[in-house]
Parts: C-alpha cells; structure tokens; sequence
C-alpha cells in the first residue's frame, strides 16, 4: 500500500512519510511498517502477518510503482486525486481516484495480476451503478501479443474516437500505450494502432484529446487467399470451434469449404465474439436457408441476434454494449442486401434462395 494513517488518522503517503513515526493500515488498522529501499517506490507493509482483506502483500513492485506514477501524473495534470481511496458507498478501493470539475469521478485501476472475469464485471458494474467511470490499465502480465482469447480482452473499452481499446501501462518507462481500433479478421492475431505518451513529458489531456481515423476497408484478393489458406491450417488443427462449425454443416449437407463466399469476413470487425466472425455468419447463412417467404426487418434482425447471442464474449467493460451490438447486426445485414442474399420488395425481405446454396466442391 502507498498510503497509510498516522496517529492524527490523516493518510500519509509512504513517499513523504516520516521514518521515525508510527503508521497504520487503513484498511485493518493493525501497525505498518515504512519500506524504503532502492528497487521498489516507497510503500507500507503489514508489520505482522495479518489477515487484512483491503490490502495484501501479495501486491508486486510493478503494481506499488504504477499507482504512483498514475497518482503523479493526473496530479501534475491539474487533477485531484486520491490514491487508494475508500469509497464507503460501493465497499471499493480504487487505485486512484480522480475528481474531475465538470465530469464525474474518474476511478483509475492498473491491474497487473490475474482477474476473473466475474470480478472485472462486479467491480467495473459497480463503479457504473455508483455514478463513477472506470478506466482499466493493464500492466505487463497482460502486454502480449493480441489473439481472440487473450485475457486482456476482458478489459475492452470503447470509445467513438478510439473505437474498441485497451490502455497498457509501461512502469519501468513511465509509458502510456494506447491500443486503439483493435479488430478481428478471425483467424489472425487482432489488428490494432497503437499510441504512445510518455508521463513524465505529455500530460493526461494529450491522452484525452487524442483522435484516430481509420480507414477499414475490404481487403485485397490477395489477403483473402491467406486468408482461406489458414482457415484451411486451422481445420487441419483440429481446433474445436471449427470442429463445431464442420459438424453444423455436416449436418445441412456441407463442408466450411462449402460455405458461400459471403460468409467469409473480409472487413476487420469488433472483437467482441468468443469464436471467428465465420461461425457466426455461417449459421446465420444455416437459419437463413430454413426460412421461406418474406421477413420484417424486425424479424430478420431477430433471426440474426439469435444466432450471435450464443456466441459473444463476455466483454465486460464495454458500457454501450448494446448499442454496439445492434450496429454489428446493422453491418452484417448490410452485406447481405450487398451480396443479394436479402432483397428488399416493398416493406420486406425476400430471401435470394440462389445465395444460400453449398458451394461445388
Ligand atoms: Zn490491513
């Protein structure tokens, strides 16, 4: 912990703390004890071992370092902040907490140990049903090459100017890295920008302020041959998800290498399933054939939410989840009016039987 209470129970950060005086958890209230050396920023540990629920000492170096770099950049910025603040309110202890004049608080939270995906979504829906924002950073267990099924991807954020992102927090360099626009074109790495700041040089409002543009348009032939080519390597693999989508074929009469063109995703998209956009456009290309006569929009937007709701990842830091959601189905009904698998007569949707046939072998 950075922070601890002295005799007059005013919370006294260990940078400037007094080696002479005597120094309590804020959380249990048993004795700590200062720690200044050269390897780790200055920091407060339990004198004994005690079983204290708010702060363990399981907490790294990284972490300790992190906190304060964060606490002394948005400070430096002109922001008020608080490290390790209790918010009676929620029984939370944010990292850091910013006041903001005309925003509402800002919680800062630089994690760096493992985390189930049920405790980010407790502890972010808190902050939210409390009235605060939440901005996760990352710390280097999770600064790894992006797939599908990275544990960083359970942070995902969004933003209109960033699109989907992750902020990572270098502490040995005192950087920032913004991952920005992170997609997927299924069976690759995740493609994304990255941004980086230093903090000691760039202040938080060149973070704030920062706006990308990015052109995502569909890819070259080229790309869609290596494309084909791994999803061929990744049959081959044997992997389960594509186990499941030849067995959903197998069971219509084809193969994946059957499915129609259209199925296959040429434009990066949102990472927000748990299997390759495939899948999901293949069974979309499955629930389509079995319907005949017209749709309503409604009824076809329907049919394709059925479809993708089982196959979503739990993405629990995107607050307008929602919304986002509908967008992906506006996008993918938009490929289908394009590749004439849906045909608008009058007020609804007539289904182009001709689009939704196996491929020849
Ligand atoms: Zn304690």
């Amino acid at each position: 912990m950075l922070m601890a209470m002295n005799d007059c129970q005013q919370l006294i950060n260990a940078a400037t703390a007094d080696r002479q005086l005597a120094y309590q958890c804020p959380g249990c209230s048993q004795p700590v004890r200062l720690k200044r050396g050269s390897v780790v920023v200055p920091h407060f540990a339990h004198v004994h071992v005690t079983d204290c629920h708010i702060f363990s000492e399981g907490e790294t170096a990284e972490h300790l370092c992190g906190k304060q770099l964060l606490a002394t950049w948005f400070a430096a910025s002109g922001y008020t902040v608080r490290l390790e603040a209790e918010l009676a309110d929620l029984h939370q202890r944010p990292d850091i907490l910013v006041q903001r004049a005309t925003a509402p608080p800002l919680a800062l939270e630089f994690q760096c140990s493992p985390l189930s995906v049920d405790r980010l979504a407790a502890r972010t829906h808190g902050y939210w049903r409390h009235g605060y924002q939440v901005l996760w950073l990352l710390g280097q267990p999770y600064q790894r090459q992006l797939h599908l099924n990275s544990k960083a991807l359970k942070f995902l954020q969004y933003q209109q100017q960033w699109g989907p992102y992750l902020l990572f927090l270098h502490v040995t360099t005192a950087n920032v890295q913004l991952l920005h626009h992170i997609l997927t074109l299924d069976a690759e790495p995740l493609s994304y920008q990255s941004y980086w700041l230093n903090t000691t040089q760039q202040s938080v409002t060149n973070l704030r302020r920062f706006t990308a543009t990015v052109d995502t348009l569909p890819l070259s032939t080229n790309h869609l041959q290596r494309y084909y080519q791994q999803l061929m390597f990744a049959r081959l693999r044997h992997q389960h998800v594509f186990e499941q989508l030849q067995a959903y074929c197998y069971h219509r009469g084809g193969t994946i290498a059957q499915l129609p063109s259209w199925t296959i995703p040429t434009i990066p998209q949102l990472p927000i399933l748990a299997v390759p956009y495939l899948v999901w456009y293949g069974h979309v290309f499955g629930a389509l054939r079995q319907r005949t006569g017209a749709l309503t929009s409604g009824q076809l937007r329907a049919l394709i939410w059925h479809q993708l709701r089982p196959l979503l990842a739990r993405r629990v830091c995107l607050h307008a989840r929602g919304q986002l959601l509908q967008q992906q189905i506006t996008v993918i009904m938009t490929m289908l009016v394009d590749q004439r698998v849906i045909i608008k007569q009058g007020s609804v949707w007539q289904i182009n039987a001709q689009q939704l046939k196996w491929r020849d072998r």
